[in-house]
């Protein structure tokens, strides 16, 4: 049986003290079966690497600059991520997407830049409110799809989570059928382009919590779900951790 991905993604969360809480996880995780991951800020990536040393806890960047280096005010590479501990990278996230005004095909650049630095991405798709009600949820994914995975990704480690706007921040979860639907989606995209031999990972995010993380996790191709929220201490991590088991 294959081993879920529980990846909690910070945000804009997190100063040093709040390294206690990866030392928590770290020592409770090892008791389940789960792989773990952390996306802490950028700014506590190193203090966080030294916690995680000897763990098999993954770390991971939230964002990376599509440029490799050079005159980038405020931004950060791929390549400083894996210096500073990373060997993941979340890309596309919705709030990078609709609050930074990312499109598609600068995801894209930023995925082969995550590529070129051995860093293995997590690309975020996922549609509004208003896309869903407007009966737009599959062509928008498809699309999301088609421009923000370039073609280096082929025969490479990667991930996709499935992370509809209205459900992150919201406590209003995808239901079962929404999440299979969209799953069936990228799935079949995925094989037609990549190929079937690879079993892509796929991940949901969007209001994962304890309550619901058993009944998201036992879906069909459900490879692990990205956690916000409910990331941001051991109280609210470890059960969903423990809901992988
Ligand atoms: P929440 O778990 O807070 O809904 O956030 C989900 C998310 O955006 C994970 O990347």
């Amino acid at each position: 049986p294959h081993r879920h991905l529980i990846a909690g993604n910070w945000k804009m969360n997190g100063v040093k003290a709040s390294l206690a809480v990866a030392e928590v996880i770290a020592t409770q995780s090892r008791s389940h079966s789960a792989r773990v991951a952390l996306f802490p800020p950028a700014t506590l990536l190193p203090l966080m690497a030294d916690i995680l040393k000897g763990t098999d806890i993954i770390l991971g960047g939230q964002d990376c600059h599509h440029a490799d280096s050079g005159a980038y005010t405020g931004d950060i590479s791929a390549a400083m991520l894996k210096d500073a501990g990373a060997s993941m990278v979340i890309l596309g996230h919705s709030e990078r997407r609709h609050g930074h005004l990312e499109p598609c095909a600068l995801v894209a650049r930023k995925v082969q830049a995550a590529l070129r630095a051995g860093l293995e991405p997590i690309i975020c798709i996922g549609e509004t409110l208003d896309q869903r009600q407007g009966g737009l949820t599959i062509p928008v994914l498809s699309r999301q799809l088609a421009d923000s995975l370039p073609e280096e990704l082929k025969g490479r480690e990667f991930q996709v989570s499935y992370e509809p706007v209205w459900a992150i921040g919201t406590g209003l979860i995808a239901s079962d059928a929404q999440i299979l639907e969209a799953f069936a989606l990228i799935r079949r995209y995925l094989d037609q382009r990549f190929g079937a031999h690879v079993a892509p990972h796929l991940l949901y995010g969007g209001s994962v919590k304890a309550t619901n993380a058993g009944q998201v996790l036992a879906l069909e191709g459900v490879s692990g779900a990205l956690v916000g929220g409910a990331s941001l201490t051991a109280e609210d991590f470890m059960p969903i951790i423990a809901a992988a088991d």
